[in-house]
């Protein structure tokens, strides 16, 4: 199942805030209620109804409404949640719907329920809520080889795990993860603390160009995500080896494989990514 990730995030935030940004905020209405759990709707919804909205920003695959006086929503759309704007009467699965003073309105449908509304108050309040969750930014010059190494290092896990961990890097799931290690060569099973420091340069690179790929064609449709406009990003078309399983490797030619890393169906070229050579096993005490 592939769920929103940062280009499908971004995109849904770049079409929107032009439509969000400047109006106000005049009904919350949370028909389900453990959408901000353990805050009760009535808490969350007298909290931001009436405040203008001054700006729809993104923090790794946060979707943040900045309303007046520094109140904040933050919403995780997760694996099925979309966000359609003035959509055609019945969209299904409506949890969350949001009335602009202008008239339209933004409706939160999420067939699986696992997205997330949180409140907060403050300035402090967002950024450590943020801070508790989020690594670095991977569009913001705080991704470098060099940081990601400091990361990383006496790390044993395989560096797939590494980049989906969202306290480390921001906004990366299994798409771009896989994308990006085939971009910078480096096998998804290789322990991360053992990447050499080009590995790392060409990785963050990689990271970056391929969630700019991503963000270029709209972001990935698989599944249930859509934009806000309910039509689809066509990035899926041009994975190199994400979900192309037995496919031509687009550099080499090989047959793409699929394999098992972080517990996730993982996609790559082994030809292009060589294995990690086997060390001897260790006997255990
Ligand atoms: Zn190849």
């Amino acid at each position: 199942m592939a769920v929103p990730e940062l280009p499908e995030v971004e995109t849904i935030r770049r079409q929107l805030a032009p439509l969000v940004e400047g109006r106000t905020l005049a009904r919350l209405h949370i028909a389900d209620a453990r959408w901000c759990l353990p805050l009760a709707p009535e808490a969350v919804a007298d909290a931001v109804q009436g405040r203008r909205v001054e700006r729809l920003a993104r923090r790794g695959k946060y979707l943040i409404w900045e309303l007046a006086d520094d109140v904040f929503l933050l919403m995780h759309l997760r694996m099925t949640g979309i966000l359609l704007y003035d959509p055609p009467p019945g969209a299904p699965y409506e949890r969350v719907r949001f009335e602009l003073g202008d008239g339209h309105v933004l409706r939160f449908c999420d067939p699986r329920r696992f997205g997330t509304g949180e409140l907060q108050i403050g300035t402090g309040a967002r950024d450590a809520f943020l801070a508790a969750r989020l690594g670095v930014e991977p569009l913001s010059g705080e991704l470098t080889g060099a940081s990601l190494q400091r990361m990383a290092r006496g790390r044993r896990a395989p560096v797939k795990a590494f980049l989906l961990d969202q306290r480390r890097i921001a906004g990366v799931g299994n798409i771009y993860a896989d994308e990006a290690l085939f971009r910078a060569r480096v096998h998804p099973l290789r322990p991360a603390g053992r990447l050499t420091r080009a590995q790392w340069d060409a990785l963050a690179q990689a990271v970056r160009d391929a969630l700019d790929a991503g963000l270029a064609a709209g972001g990935a449709t698989i599944d249930d995500y859509r934009d806000a406009d309910g039509a689809r990003g066509s990035f899926q078309d041009e994975f190199l080896v994400h979900r192309r399983r037995g496919e031509p490797c687009p550099v080499c030619g090989t047959p793409v494989v699929k394999l098992v890393a972080a517990g996730r169906g993982t996609y790559a070229c082994e030809r292009c990514q060589p294995r990690p050579r086997r060390r001897r096993a260790v006997a255990t005490p």
